[in-house]
């Protein structure tokens, strides 16, 4: 499909500038699909990851849409699972609407009220919201919703996981039953299925690769090391790195991720951290010195990673194996973004042995098991053209077969 040109969508020229100012030759598979739906006012559910240009896919026809009439008024509304993930469609619906006279605004929770009320009252067309904060705003009478046009939910599977379902079901209530209403998740379970049967209207469906796809350019790594043993292989890979890549570790905790910045800190590393146990401050300086290349290494839970938009991440390292493996798919969703190429690395302890199967049923492929030279595990997996008949297997025989896997 590489024919179609963002001209050939029929967007207007001061979206066509735009685009062409980011560096867009041509549109990504998401958005050749999915910005034709959208200009023709179809509801729309995509199944499409982070890095696949989902933000412009939505954004797009949106601008399309209000640029010929703003009104200063709520045109178009943006649900997201993360403040973060709010800065960063705020920033692609500045920089893609830099040339309409369109006003975007976002909301989200952990900081005063004030400015985001002043922002909504002087009237805005687009806001971006988290759902918690968006509640409160409309309850305290600050959000005119009369003349909203346009509802995206971003990330659905990811607001759902956050729990913010009964919150995302109440703002439904308050919105006008007409209108063009677009979903997108990197995955669509039974939650984000219903969730799109109430809020949508005969959607036409999108579907980026298969749904349980990460991108082609992503190589999957996975390292066999002891639990105590992380940090130091990890420190010694890291060492390993080219100079200017940025590396993304994700940790299942806050509490694991300040102790693992401790810990490389111990061995010289530059590293920042990130989580939702921080100030938005600490948050907002952790990112820009990951931005800025001051710190290359950035630790961060899953929460606090949604919606970091850092070109450059050369690795993804998961520090602990997921127990949902679609998080996998989201974490590695970081590199190789637009085409490039990245690493996916994933240090796996005994353990997390299962899990990391479950990983590989849902990619569809299985990889090598491999060691770092002195950090080599007490117990050796199994490689998968040494377990063809796993599987088959489910449950505890499995774990019975597996905890007998070969000893050094
Ligand atoms: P998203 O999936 O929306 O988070 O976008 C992922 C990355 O791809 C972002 O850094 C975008 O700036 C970039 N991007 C979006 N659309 C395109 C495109 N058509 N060509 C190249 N890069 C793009």
């Amino acid at each position: 499909m590489t024919d179609v040109s963002f001209e050939s969508l029929g967007l207007a020229p001061e979206l066509l500038r735009a685009v062409a100012e980011q560096g867009y030759s041509e549109p990504t598979p998401v958005q050749q699909e999915a910005i034709p739906l959208g200009l023709a006012g179809r509801d729309v559910v995509g199944s499409a990851q982070t890095g696949t240009g989902k933000t412009a896919a939505f954004l797009l026809p949106i601008l399309q849409r209000i640029r010929e009439k703003p009104r200063g008024s709520l045109r178009a509304l943006i649900l997201v699972p993360t403040r973060e993930l709010a800065e960063q469609v705020l920033l692609c619906a500045k920089d893609y609407g830099r040339h309409c006279k369109t006003k975007a605004a976002a909301v989200y929770g952990g900081v005063a009220l004030g400015p985001q009320t002043r922002a909504l009252r002087a009237g805005v067309d687009i806001v971006v919201a988290t759902p918690g904060r968006l509640l409160d705003h409309i309850q305290r009478g600050h959000v005119d919703s009369s003349n909203l046009e346009v509802l995206v939910l971003d990330e659905a599977d990811r607001m759902l996981d956050m729990g913010f379902a009964p919150d995302v079901n109440r703002i439904l209530d308050t919105l006008p039953a007409v209108r063009q209403t677009m979903l997108f998740s990197a995955t669509i379970s039974g939650d984000v299925d219903r969730l799109a049967r109430r809020a949508l209207n005969r959607p036409a469906e999108v579907k980026i690769g298969r749904r349980t796809a990460t991108a082609d350019g992503v190589q999957h790594v996975l390292v066999a090391v002891d639990k105590p043993e992380k940090w130091r292989a990890l420190s010694r890979l890291l060492q390993e790195l080219p100079d200017g890549g940025r590396t993304l570790v994700f940790t299942r905790t806050k509490h694991g991720a300040d102790r693992l910045a401790r810990q490389l800190r111990t061995e010289g590393t530059r590293v920042a951290a990130m989580h939702g146990g921080k100030t938005q401050q600490l948050r907002d300086k952790a990112l820009n010195h990951f931005k800025e290349g001051k710190a290359p290494i950035l630790i961060a839970t899953d929460v606090a990673a949604r919606g970091i938009d850092v070109d450059n991440i050369v690795m993804v390292v998961n520090y602990d194996v997921p127990a949902d493996p679609e998080v996998y798919i989201h974490r590695v969703g970081r590199t190789a973004r637009a085409g490039a190429n990245g690493v996916a690395l994933t240090l796996m302890s005994p353990d997390e042995w299962l899990l990391m199967t479950d990983v590989e049923k849902l990619i569809g492929t299985s990889f090598p098991r491999e060691t770092v030279p002195g950090f080599e595990p007490a117990i050796e997996p199994m490689q998968p053209w040494e377990r063809p008949e796993l599987a088959r297997q489910q449950g505890p025989s499995v774990r019975a077969r597996r905890g007998g896997a070969r000893r050094r």
